[in-house]
This record gives C-alpha cells, structure tokens and sequence, in this order.
C-alpha cells in the first residue's frame, strides 16, 4: 500500500486541520530491568521447563503498520489508522 509522506489531518493540540509528515512507528528499545522482564528472569531461575509457551500456530501473516502523523506546527505526534499489508511505501504525492 501506497501512503503520502503528508497529509492534512486535525492536530487535537492546535484545534484546527495541519499539515503532518508521515512516517512508520517501529517499537524502542526493550529495557532490560522491567516488570516483565524481572518476573521472567524470575520464572526461569531453579529446576523447570520454560515457563511461557512458545507461540507456533500462527494465522496472521502481515503485521500491522502503523503511521505516525508529526504536526508540522506544534510537532506533536499522534497515530493514523493502522493496516495489514504486505508492503507499505510511504510516498511523495
Ligand atoms: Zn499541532
């Protein structure tokens, strides 16, 4: 799928219909002291299995994609509708 790299959308902060660059939201950095993760690392201490299940069956075949629209004015982001596709381009219209 084909996206315009800017579109004109309402910014909730301004109020009123801005222009907004486009770009992909890609997730950060895992932390490596974080809830989930120390209770995990708890988990898998002393005699056992592996205590989450590994996910196999899986149906999905695309993720989501998800936008992120920056206000070209006050420069706050917020997010577009997200898809499924196979190949998302972000492009100059
Ligand atoms: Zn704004």
């Amino acid at each position: 799928m084909k996206y315009p790299r800017t579109v004109n959308r309402y910014c909730p902060n301004c109020r009123k219909h801005t222009k907004h660059i486009v770009s992909v939201y890609k997730k950060g950095k895992e932390r490596a002291m974080n809830h989930g993760r120390r209770r995990v690392e708890r988990k898998k201490k002393g005699y056992g299995s592996f205590p989450k299940e590994i996910f196999h069956k899986n149906a999905k075949i695309n993720k989501r994609t998800l936008p992120v629209l920056e206000c070209s004015e006050c420069k706050k982001k917020h997010y577009a509708k997200s898809y499924r596709v196979k190949k998302f381009e972000i492009q100059e219209v």
